[in-house]
């Protein structure tokens, strides 16, 4: 009988996607150059699946982005994992993110920083993100309808600004409601080339380094791309 029980414990469906979730950090993480134990230790917790469409959840935790409706994407664990590392969140910050998207990672986020601000400009999307954050119960997480080309000042400065759509230059409302000492992590680029970079305030001057190249949908709204450049917005 208690084996019995055990077993149909183990083989429960959250068990196996927390089998599933390890496997993932194990290869396509630990794999590559995530190293940041606080990075991985939020990636091992977050629950992937609950944040793609239902028919879709056998393959959450997939190497890849995946369509999540309004023609947007959930993006790939190893990129969200890369753009959290590159943030160096200690616990303590206030974060932007911007293209709250599926709302995984910004549960991931709200996993690392004492506060989480999350900016999408589709309605729909930030309604079915923050049901799922607050089943999640995660309190520290505040998601805006809205262009988040223009921050959002009211909360500002934020210790770390993330942007998870591609922009054709650094938006400056961002730049300038980053705190000192900073971080802004941000895809830059058109529609057939992008590199994802990190924009590091120190005083009045920028240290901006190129990371690596990726392939993001487009920053809408005042600072985002031209839709004439961009054939399906
Ligand atoms: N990180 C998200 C996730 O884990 O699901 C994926 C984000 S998806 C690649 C990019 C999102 O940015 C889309 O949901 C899109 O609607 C949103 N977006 C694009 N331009 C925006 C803008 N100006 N303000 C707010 N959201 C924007």
């Amino acid at each position: 009988m208690a084996e019995a029980a055990v077993r149909s414990r183990d083989d429960s469906p959250d068990r196996l996607y927390e089998l599933e979730r390890l496997r993932m950090v194990r290869e396509q993480l630990n794999g590559r150059d995530i190293v940041d134990p606080r990075v991985l230790a939020a990636m091992r917790e977050v629950p992937r699946h609950l944040f793609v469409p239902d028919d879709l959840r056998h393959l959450a935790y997939r190497d890849g982005p995946l369509p999540i409706g309004h023609d947007q994407t959930i993006s790939q664990p190893y990129i969200v994992a890369l753009m959290t590392q590159l943030l160096q969140l200690v616990g303590t910050e206030t974060v932007l993110e911007v293209g709250t998207g599926s709302g995984y990672q910004t549960a991931v986020l709200a996993w690392l920083a004492r506060r989480v601000f999350s900016l999408e400009v589709k309605a729909e999307l930030a309604q079915q993100a923050s049901e799922r954050l607050s089943e999640l119960g995660r309190d520290n997480v505040e998601i805006h309808v809205g262009d988040g080309s223009q921050g959002l000042p009211d909360q500002a400065p934020f210790e770390a600004v993330i942007v998870t759509a591609a922009a054709p230059s650094a938006p400056p409302p961002l730049t300038a409601q980053l705190a000192p000492g900073g971080r802004m992590v941000i895809p830059i680029g058109g529609r057939d080339s992008q590199y994802l970079e990190r924009w590091i305030r120190r005083g009045d001057a920028w240290h901006i380094e190129r990371v690596s190249p990726v392939m993001f949908v487009p920053l809408v709204g005042r600072y985002g791309q031209d839709k004439e450049t961009w054939w399906w917005m």
